[in-house]
């Protein structure tokens, strides 16, 4: 399998939907190409479009706060959206957009392995638990998903935008990312730090 810098390079120059028509470029994903845990979120939006980062705006500091309340440093996970491109001001992702970003997303999972994934909204929770799934009824719990650990939670945006840091939401969140925590402690360690043991 390719290195993911050969992925994302490959990616800079991808025309596969129209969203590469209005992007200043591609936002491929950043943090750390063997992380354990994997944020998905929607899109880049104006500031992550400007910067090629994905989650550098508003949203990407409530991100940081939610990491370092758990204690997590975010250059030791993966970052990254259900689309490359930012959709033009800020709409919704179409479903043929998603569909045409797919490989590229599968192929980050595939490269990185993460064991604890994390989809932020409803967005990336439908992409990986299917189109009928509604954030609100399933967050916070595990989802066994091709041998890893799904833990879908509130989009930190749907935060900004609502009740902000006193709402129930970000209560949920909090909560949430404990869950987060617990599932990254409780998972099985790799196969070489187990035969270390003998
Ligand atoms: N919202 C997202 O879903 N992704 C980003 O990268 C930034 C904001």
């Amino acid at each position: 399998m390719r290195l993911l810098q050969e992925a994302a390079l490959e990616a800079s120059t991808c025309t596969r939907c129209r969203l590469s028509q209005g992007r200043t470029q591609v936002v491929y994903g950043v943090g750390s190409p063997s992380a354990d845990l994997m944020f998905i979120g929607e899109g880049p939006g104006y500031h992550e479009d400007k910067q090629g980062e994905p989650f550098v705006g508003a949203a990407g500091q409530l991100l940081n706060q939610m990491l370092a309340e758990i204690e997590i440093a975010r250059e030791d996970v993966y970052i990254n959206n259900v689309v490359m491109c930012r959709p033009p001001g800020n709409r919704d992702p179409y479903p043929d957009e998603i569909e045409s970003c797919k490989p590229w997303l599968d192929e980050r999972i595939a490269l990185i392995e993460p064991s604890v994934v994390v989809t932020l909204g409803n967005w990336a929770t439908r992409f990986i638990l299917g189109p009928r799934t509604s954030i609100s009824r399933v967050r916070g719990q595990r989802f066994p998903w091709n041998g890893r650990t799904v833990i879908p939670t509130f989009h930190p945006a749907a935060i900004l935008h609502g009740g902000g840091q006193a709402s129930s939401q970000m209560a949920a969140l909090r909560s949430d990312f404990q869950e987060i925590r617990r599932a990254l402690a409780e998972r099985p360690e790799p196969v070489e730090e187990q035969l270390g043991l003998f």
